[in-house]
């Protein structure tokens, strides 16, 4: 079978592998699809750490069922988690379960772009293996866990009823964060993206206002006046670069949050005035991943038709062609989601 790695000089190579066998207690899937995400492309910019392992948003069709598994059968379309924590030690005990640190040596075997990957017996027993209910077509499911990050991230920081929320960075994540707190009960959701194609699917999925952080004012422009000069209550830095994060701190209210939730830079700084931080009591919530809870409770938002995804995806190219896939995912001017698909997405 292929399988897409991580290569030498940050490229994306396809290479032969033999496919993986469904040991007791484990699962192998066929993949349908799997989104590219910003991690992904960090991981190639070596950004990011990595045992060359891409893909972690996949779904697919059950291929084979080791013995001793229940409630799953060849056939049945899945999602599959590829981090789960270990429940039981210290971290997870007080609720930090994307923090645990048997949570992010998990993964999915060999990742998720492959013809057919592996789900451990840790991921079938502790519910990774999720089965999509018949209203989630797989451009939806291959959604489920980056709007997974999203609803964790909302948790984290708690959001507030009527809350004012503004979204930097309107990437795949950013747009399903910012759709997510509209669901939730924001009373105003406004965004700043550098691409005109991004703003224009944010408008699509009912944000109240989305400008170009590049244009002189914009930004504080659009906060005045959705706050009466107050500031929001919560700003998510969907990007990590330590200037948006700036923005993000000087964008709130008072006594507001800011929610850092897209990747920053190995060894990047904060960048903003600790005084004025410390006097306006600023909250700073990183939020870091997913895990299943948030995921079956996206899954039923978007059941129930609270919270549409599948539209964001912009493209989708077949596992032979991920190079391609992967330059498209890097142009925000060119893209939206990009997914990745395997022999199972026809059917
Ligand atoms: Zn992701
Ligand atoms: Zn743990």
């Amino acid at each position: 079978m292929k399988v897409g790695r991580l290569g030498p000089a940050g490229a994306v190579v396809l290479e032969e592998r033999d496919e993986p066998r469904a040991g007791p207690g484990e699962v192998t899937v066929r993949l349908a699809a799997c989104g590219i995400c910003g991690t992904d492309l960090e991981k190639l910019r070596g950004n990011y750490r990595s045992a060359g392992i891409l893909g972690h948003e996949p779904v697919g069709r059950i291929a084979a069922v080791g013995s001793g598994v229940g409630g799953l059968a060849e056939g049945d379309r899945v999602f599959v988690h590829h981090h789960v924590p270990c429940l039981a030690c210290e971290v997870c005990r007080r609720g930090d379960t994307t923090f645990c640190p048997t949570y992010s040596t998990t993964n999915l075997d060999p990742g998720g772009f492959a013809d057919v990957f592996r789900a451990s017996a840790e991921h079938v027993a502790r519910g990774a293996v999720l089965p999509l209910d018949r209203a989630i077509d797989w451009r939806a499911g291959a959604l489920l866990e980056p709007a997974g990050c999203a609803l964790t991230a909302l948790r984290r920081v708690g959001l507030a009823d009527r809350a004012s929320v503004l979204v930097l960075g309107l990437g795949p994540v950013g747009l399903l964060y910012a759709r997510l707190a509209r669901s939730l009960g924001a009373s105003w959701v406004g965004g700043t993206e550098l691409s005109e194609l991004r703003r224009r699917a944010a408008e699509r999925g009912g944000i109240d206002a989305a400008v170009d952080p590049r244009e002189p004012k914009a930004l504080e422009t659009m906060v005045a006046r959705a706050t009466d000069g107050r500031g929001v209550d919560l700003a998510v830095a969907a990007s990590g670069h330590p200037s948006v994060v700036r923005a993000a701190t000087e964008a709130v209210r008072r006594g507001g949050t800011v929610n850092l939730f897209g990747l920053p830079e190995a060894g990047s700084r904060l960048d903003a005035d600790l005084q004025q931080l410390y006097l306006r009591g600023v909250r700073v919530v990183p939020s870091y991943a997913t895990t299943e809870p948030e995921i079956r409770e996206v899954h039923e938002m978007i059941v129930g038709g609270r919270l549409a995804v599948a539209d964001l995806v912009s493209h989708d190219l077949p596992l032979a062609e991920i190079a391609e896939a992967f330059r498209l995912a890097a142009r925000p001017d060119a893209s939206v989601k990009v997914l990745v698909t395997g022999a199972a997405f026809a059917g």
